[in-house]
């Protein structure tokens, strides 16, 4: 089964569905990632702190090796760790994590949250997580500015390491702040994004300035859930609900389906994730049927602006949502 592509502002094309790496066991992620590749998925999200680029590469090698797939028909995503915000830490890591890869460019790579946290070197701890410590009790900040970080985001592009680059968990303002210095416009903005989480605001911001949004969490509390996230076991699954339910149930879909689709109807990118073949095949399957504007609506009516990727819902100290 093959995607749609959305375009870029920088001229590539980036698929419209995407498997996301996040919580994929080390143990089963290479076979997870060539398997997903079977079933046609080409683009992976990935990031430094996933813990498990090797083992992505590793499938990834396996599907190529085969003859499934050539390298220019994947698209992958990393990000870049708080902790390798000051200027001189950024290329080096991103070479790093394209060795863990097994691959010689990204096909987006993103800032991975908008704060700087102090560098830890990768012999010390990696991936390194919020803390400075490896007990995991202090958060240190660097020096490092957002501008500062972005030019040396630039600089990968400028090199070919990334072909194309952008940011995650920005806000307006920090768009808008963006716009200020950047000389290259980011081509993608990752953010959470479900119904109880619509963020037209920043929506819209994006739309205006030409950036693709990719939709992370698109299921709501069910992905925190597995984290022990109390404020996502107290809300009421999207999964389960019945406006959803309902909706699938009219199309012959499953909800899972319905809640990409409202995704991908309103333009986004998404990029869900799941160890289970059916549910892998059925996530992919979003773009081949259309929710009315009516349930589109009542779907988007859900939202209470409610957002559950916030470090201190992990009991993590560190304010950037604040
Ligand atoms: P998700 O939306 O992929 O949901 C995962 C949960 O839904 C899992 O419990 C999974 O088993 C279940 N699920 C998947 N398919 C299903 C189906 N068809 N039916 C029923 N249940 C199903 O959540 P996520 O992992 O939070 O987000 C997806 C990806 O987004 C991540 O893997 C990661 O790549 C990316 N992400 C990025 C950030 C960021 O800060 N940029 C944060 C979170 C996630």
């Amino acid at each position: 089964m093959s995607t749609p592509s959305i375009k870029l502002n920088d001229g590539n094309k980036m698929p419209q569905v995407g498997f996301g790496l996040w919580k994929v066991d080390n143990a089963t992620c290479a076979d997870q990632v060539y398997e997903a590749i079977k079933v046609g998925y080409r683009l992976f999200d990935g990031a430094c702190d996933y813990g498990n680029e090797v083992e992505s590469g590793q499938g990834i090698a396996r599907a190529i090796k085969e003859g499934i797939v050539k390298r220019e028909d994947l698209f992958i995503t990393s990000k870049l760790w708080n902790s390798f915000h000051d200027a001189e830490q950024v290329e080096p890591i991103t070479r790093k994590q394209l060795a863990d890869w097994g691959i010689d460019y990204f096909d987006l790579y993103l800032i991975h949250f908008p704060v700087a946290i102090k560098y830890v070197a990768p012999e010390v701890r990696y991936p390194p997580g919020w803390y400075v410590d490896d007990a995991g009790t202090k958060i240190e900040y660097s020096k490092a500015s957002l501008e500062s970080t972005w030019k040396a985001i630039e600089q990968l592009k400028k090199k070919g390491l990334a072909k194309s680059v952008g940011i995650s968990n920005y806000t307006g303002a920090l768009l808008l702040d963006l716009f200020t210095y950047a000389e290259i416009t980011p081509a993608v903005l990752q953010i959470e994004h479900h119904p109880y989480f619509t963020q037209e605001n920043l929506v819209k911001l994006a739309k205006e300035r030409g950036i693709a949004i990719t939709a992370y969490s698109s299921f709501g509390p069910s992905s925190f859930i597995e984290c022990d996230m109390k404020v996502a076991a107290d809300t009421q699954q999207l999964l389960s609900h019945s406006l959803i339910t309902g909706i699938a149930e009219k199309h012959g879909k499953t909800a899972a389906q319905v809640l990409l689709r409202w995704s991908t109807q309103r333009g986004l990118a998404v990029i869900p994730k799941s160890n289970h073949p059916k549910r892998l095949a059925q996530n992919l399957d979003v773009v081949n049927f259309d929710l009315g504007d009516d349930e589109i609506q009542k779907i988007s009516d859900l939202n209470i602006n409610l957002k559950f990727n916030v470090p201190t819902n992990y009991g993590i100290p560190c304010y950037i949502f604040a």
